[in-house]
């Protein structure tokens, strides 16, 4: 493995838009078809790609939700920094410029024998491949008493939307001197470092408005992605409002109490003001329900094209998929999705192979001046997707290369979303 600098960083975070490209098409067939099913990130990149890819390819969206909120960048809108509306995305130019079909249904089966998915509307689409991003599902049992209905108590706002702002509403009305609790996930899980992100713009907030109060974050781990910066960032812009209790402290989080806010690990239990809890992950319920997923509860793939190891013509990417090294993250999703989108143009319409190119980058705010950045490159192998090259921000970074994140930050937001719904 070796590092980036900061210049091939740079050259990296661009990286989203480069490939748009019409390829040979066979000529002489009728439309082959493509559902594409889940319109977060991973979906609707592969939906665009592969329509915009070739005429020759029949491409259906299905998506419940008519509009798509962003995980990335949440964080700022619980710290006040961005409006929710402002990471709200619609399929409208995925389906006038590109003409995908957007269907706004849920996926209840997929038959790989019949070749058929089923919609909850009532529908079956015919297919000659799939294309499954369902994201990911909370493993509800691990922790006791916290279920779907005590998300509405203590939101784990791990997907972006309602949760999202419950958290907020619970924040704003949250006492000066109060205690936020954050209960960080094991691995692995969907965006290494959201969760100290998270406390990060949480204190900023409370650094402005409620200087008097605390975040405790109770982990399943013992040590955390870039933890050396997030806890020079606390030191420096906190100092002494958040603190984090390892898995080997408190012996693991067991159970919630919803109606009293407490949360019990095997030594405390801890009285939260405001809790939010993180749990578990796995891939999203459809991947199992149609036998994708192995004893890991996530979806193995061939790492060349992302089709499933399990499901012939089934090809599985974003965080549901089992991706060797790559982390759970939009920017993996959505360089997996070109990868899939490119390999399925070849197989279906006989168009140039491409090896496949697998990015990571990310921007992680310590505070509204001071952005973490980080990318990663990946070289696919037969069996599994390892880290070729690696770059990190610093403990010690200059300010000002730190403010200059933070502009390439929403930079890369605006170039990224364009990418994916634009
Ligand atoms: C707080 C937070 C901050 C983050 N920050 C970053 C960041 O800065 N950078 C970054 O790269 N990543 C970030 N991420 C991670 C990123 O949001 C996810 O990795 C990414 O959204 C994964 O994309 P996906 O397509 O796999 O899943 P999703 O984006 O979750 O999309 C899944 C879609 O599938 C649909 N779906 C599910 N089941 C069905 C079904 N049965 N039928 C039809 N549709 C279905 C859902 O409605 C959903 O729209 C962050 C995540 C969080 C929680």
């Amino acid at each position: 493995m070796t590092c980036l600098t900061r210049r091939q960083f740079n050259y990296l975070a661009g990286a989203t838009c480069i490939v748009a490209f019409r390829p040979q098409v066979a000529r002489g067939q009728g439309k082959a078809r493509v559902v594409v099913i889940g319109g977060g990130v991973g979906g609707a990149t592969a939906a665009k790609y592969l329509a915009k890819g070739s005429e020759r390819l029949d491409v259906t969206l299905v998506e419940p939700n008519a509009r798509y909120t962003t995980c990335f960048f949440s964080n700022l809108y619980l710290a006040g920094l961005r409006s929710l509306e402002s990471l709200t995305h619609g399929y409208e130019t995925v389906a006038q410029r590109y003409g995908v079909n957007v269907v706004h249904d849920s996926v209840t089966a997929i038959d790989p024998v019949g070749k058929t998915v089923a919609l909850e509307g009532g529908a079956k689409l015919p297919y000659d491949r799939v294309v499954l991003a369902p994201g990911i599902a909370f493993k509800f049992g691990n922790i006791e008493g916290y279920d779907e209905t005590a998300t509405q108590i203590m939101p784990h706002a791990w997907t972006a939307g309602p949760q999202t702002r419950l958290l907020r509403q619970q924040l704003e009305s949250m006492e000066d001197g109060g205690l936020f609790v954050l209960v960080a996930p094991p691995d692995p899980f969907r965006c290494p470092p959201g969760p100290y992100e998270r406390a990060s713009l949480i204190a900023y907030y409370f650094k402005q408005y409620k200087p008097r109060a605390k975040i405790l974050i109770l982990d399943a781990k013992d040590s955390f992605f870039a933890q050396d910066v997030f806890e020079d960032g606390w030191n420096r812009h906190y100092p002494g409002m958040i603190e984090w209790l390892p898995g080997q402290f408190t012996g693991g989080i067991k159970a919630v109490d919803v109606k009293d806010r407490l949360i019990k690990t095997a030594g405390d239990t801890f009285k939260a003001d405001v809790a939010n809890i993180i749990p578990a992950q796995e891939a999203g319920r459809i991947a199992h329900q149609t036998h994708l997923v192995d004893q890991s509860g996530w979806c193995p793939i061939d790492p060349m094209t992302f089709e499933s190891k399990l499901q012939p013509g089934i090809h599985v990417i974003g965080d549901a998929a089992k991706a060797g090294n790559m982390a759970k993250s939009a920017f993996a999703s959505n360089s997996q999705a070109k990868v899939c989108a490119f390999a399925i143009l070849a197989a279906l319409t006989g168009s140039k192979r491409f090896a496949p190119h697998l990015f990571n980058a990310c921007f992680t705010l310590l505070a509204s001046d001071d952005a973490v950045a980080s990318a990663t490159s990946y070289r696919a192998e037969p069996e599994t997707i390892k880290v070729s090259d690696f770059f990190l921000s610093k403990v010690g970074d200059n300010a000002e290369t730190r403010r200059e994140a933070v502009r390439e930050a929403d930079g890369w937001y605006a170039a990224f979303t364009h990418d994916i719904f634009g």
